[in-house]
Formats: C-alpha cells, sequence, structure tokens
C-alpha cells in the first residue's frame, strides 16, 4: 500500500466534491460516463452506456446530483437505496442506468481508497483469467466498415473469410447478428449490405416479429429470412473450420414461434447459443423447451426481481448479465440467484473497456460465468481512453490487479469524441 493509499484510508470525511458527465462518441452510438471527485482527491468513474437515449440517463444524473454532492463516497448502500427511493415512481429504464453509472463510480472510488481491486471488497478473486469472446462479429463491419478501416461484408466469400479470422487470432467464440448481403438467398436481395435489427426500429411491421413479413424496408417471403440466417451461420463455420462456437443474438426481433424455427435451422452448427431477448419468461421457456441449443437471454432485465420469473421457469440456459444498467450490487445479487437455479451468468458488455474491466471484476468473484461478451472490433479511442490495448490471448484476458476497477481512465480522449446532440446511432433497420 503506497503512503498515498495510508493517507488516504486516514481520512476520516471523505465527502463528493462534485460530478461530471461525458457522452461519447463512439462511432455508431453514444458511451455515457460519470466521474465523481472527492474532496480527498480520489476520483471514481462509472460506465452507464446506452445507445438510444443519452442525453436522458446523463440529464438522470443530473436530477440526482443534490442527493450526492457533500455525501461520504464509501457510504454505498445508503447512497444507492436514497437515490432509489427518488426514482421509485420510474422504475428500471434510465432511472436505473444513471443509478448504475453513480454506484459503479463509488465502487471505484472505494476500491481506490482502500488501494485494492473491487472485488476485494466483496471477498476476493476466484479465477486470474477470462475466456471472452468477439462479439458483434461482422455486425459492426457490416455497418461501419469504412471507420473500422476493414473490408466491407459484400459476399459469402468475405463471410467465411471473417470466421476464418477469428479462428487464426485464437478466439474460439463469437457472436454475431442477422446480416443481409447482397448476395443473400432473397428473391429482393438488398443493394448493400445490412444488420436486420426489426426489433429495434424496422418501421411499421416489424413488430410482427415473424419469419415472413413486409416492412416498410423489405419484403420477406417464404421462410427466406431463415434461409439468409443459416448461410451466414453456415459461411461462419466453414471459414473457422468448426474451431470457434457461434452465437447467434436474435434481439427483439422475433416472436417465439419464429425463435423456434430458426433454432431448428441450427441444431446441426456449432452453437454456442441462441440469443433473444423477450420481456414474456413463459413465450422464451416456449423456445428454450423446443431446442438443445442452449438460450441465452436476460440483459434488458434490471434487478432479481426482473430475473426471479424466468429463473423459476427455467426460460434460460445463460444469464446475461448487464452491470452499466443495474450496478454493481444488482449484478453480483442475480448472479448469485442464478447459481442458485444452476445458471451460469455472461456479462452483457458491447461497451468502452471501462466496463470491461467492470465485468471483469464481476466474473474474478462470482463462481458461475459461462463467457464474457466484449467487441473486438471497435474505435480506436476505446484503447486510448485506457492507456492502451487490453492484453487478449486465445480468447482469454486477465483479471485486472489495480485498485477500483484496475484502469486510469484519459477523460481528455472522452472530451475529444463528444457526441453530438441530434445525432442518431446507427441502429435503426437502414436499407441503402
Ligand atoms: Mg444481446
Amino acid at each position: 500500500m503506497s503512503i498515498l493509499h495510508i493517507l488516504a484510508t486516514w481520512s476520516k470525511d471523505m465527502k463528493i466534491e462534485s460530478i461530471e458527465t461525458y457522452v461519447v462518441d463512439a462511432g455508431w452510438r453514444p458511451w455515457q460516463f460519470t466521474e465523481i471527485k472527492t474532496d480527498s482527491g480520489i476520483t471514481g468513474f462509472g460506465e452507464m452506456s446506452d445507445g438510444r437515449n443519452p442525453w436522458g440517463i446523463v440529464g438522470a444524473v443530473e436530477d440526482f446530483k443534490p442527493l450526492l454532492i457533500g455525501k461520504d463516497p464509501l457510504n454505498i448502500q445508503s447512497i444507492y437505496w436514497e437515490l432509489q427511493r427518488m426514482a421509485i415512481q420510474s422504475k428500471g429504464g434510465i432511472a436505473s442506468k444513471a443509478i448504475a453509472g453513480i454506484e459503479l463510480a463509488l465502487w471505484d472510488i472505494k476500491g481506490k481508497h482502500h488501494g485494492i481491486p473491487v472485488y476485494e471488497l466483496f471477498g476476493g478473486k476466484l479465477r486470474d483469467t477470462q475466456k471472452i469472446y468477439w462479439s458483434h462479429c461482422g455486425t459492426s463491419r457490416a455497418r461501419s466498415y469504412e471507420l473500422l478501416g476493414v473490408s466491407p461484408l459484400n459476399s459469402r466469400q468475405d463471410i467465411v473469410n471473417l470466421g476464418k479470422e477469428v479462428a487464426d487470432k485464437g478466439y474460439t467464440s463469437l457472436k454475431t447478428n442477422i446480416i443481409v448481403r447482397p448476395d443473400s438467398p432473397l428473391s429482393h436481395p438488398p443493394k448493400n449490405t445490412y444488420v436486420f435489427f426489426g426489433g429495434f426500429g424496422g418501421g411499421n411491421g416489424s413488430t410482427d416479429q415473424g419469419l415472413e413479413y413486409t416492412t416498410e424496408n423489405q419484403t420477406f417471403v417464404n421462410y427466406e429470412l431463415l434461409d439468409v440466417i443459416e448461410d451466414h451461420i453456415s459461411a461462419l463455420q466453414e471459414g473457422s473450420k468448426g474451431k470457434v462456437t457461434i452465437g447467434l443474438d436474435l434481439n427483439f426481433n422475433f416472436k417465439p414461434q419464429a425463435a423456434k424455427k430458426i433454432c431448428s435451422a441450427l441444431e446441426k452448427y456449432n452453437m454456442m447459443w441462441v440469443e433473444i431477448d423477450m420481456y414474456e419468461p413463459e413465450g422464451l421457456k416456449e423456445i428454450k423447451d423446443s431446442t438443445s441449443i442452449p438460450i441465452t437471454s436476460g440483459e434488458n432485465l434490471l434487478g432479481i426481481t426482473d430475473y426471479r420469473p424466468y429463473f423459476n421457469l427455467r426460460s434460460m440456459d445463460v444469464a446475461m448479465i448487464d452491470i452499466p444498467w443495474q450496478g454493481f450490487g444488482n449484478s453480483r445479487d442475480v448472479a448469485a440467484l442464478a447459481a442458485s437455479h444452476q445458471i451460469n451468468i455472461a456479462p452483457h458488455n458491447y461497451y468502452s473497456h471501462l466496463s470491461t474491466m467492470i465485468s471483469l471484476n464481476l466474473c474474478a468473484n462470482v463462481p458461475n460465468v459461462r463467457i464474457m461478451e466484449i467487441d473486438i472490433d471497435d474505435v480506436p479511442w476505446k484503447d486510448q481512453m485506457i492507456g492502451g490495448p487490453l492484453n487478449i490471448k486465445k480468447g482469454v484476458v486477465d483479471i485486472p490487479t489495480a485498485p477500483g476497477w484496475g484502469v486510469d481512465i484519459d477523460t481528455k480522449v472522452l472530451t475529444e469524441h463528444a457526441w453530438q446532440k441530434g445525432k442518431g446511432p446507427g441502429y435503426t433497420n437502414k436499407i441503402k
């Protein structure tokens, strides 16, 4: 322990002096951060990234400020429940994310105050490394290849080559989405490659969530969408020569009937899981009971009250847990509830590397981790904001050992890449 840490620990009356928020342009989506400064000189950082409502989230942090300034940042439980009581009529959503961003910064402060990683505050670590998977594999390139400085994905061979690249770089698992290419098996192929995200805003008709439907942008007939999915997964498997397990994230795109059909078509592939978001535990159970492919879900659920009916029904094999959306305390509780149901967790981490470090602190501390998400294709300032790239070897990353979340945030990088008001996220279903 350094002299600075000893002096900081002796300081009895630490107070929160200020709270800053950042909305950072991460290419096709914004990231949001909190920075809490204390009168002891310790600063904590939290992440609360949401691609769709960034200004609402940082605005909610502004609303919470009067409950925070002057408070002892080490009394995390007291502050957390004060914030929860203030937000009681806005359960979940934006309020939950804002509270998480504050709570996570407080854990960072507490870890730094004691000179130990956050997981040490909860009894230490159960592992030294964590297996990760290459998430949004192909998804980010399909939409933002120019920004990423990579080749576009216009043909089946491009997807085969991507599968090979993943295997050659040592990853043993990837996750992708539904990528629709000009050479996809469609009677009305698009001119340019796009990612099918109907559940996130495909226009009128997209909430029908079936395999045959017409939206404002695209018509799928005779289960053509099923053919698109199978073609994409088979190309990735072919390129990776079966060395990589494949996750397919269906997001909010389908109702159970369509999801069951997709799972049935993918039974013969080397699937890590099929992931689907659904605010209906019995509907999700219907999908899970129909297939031998593991079903993963839960990234949009917040706290044990949300997860409990899904676990009681055994609606999912793997529970996704989003820490920047519900905080560290809630995430540990959900992991414990999952463990009691013999279910493993997987942190939802498609954000900055601050979230990566936060998620690694959770993985270190709980006994039931399936694997952890990470986006490999990303903006260069993702590494710059933490001083350099992560040390990833063979799809495995080290658990951080430095105090707090284990990383120093360069706020200059955050301000240099501010998200401009009025800029829309690149999630919507665009067909050029
Ligand atoms: Mg997901």
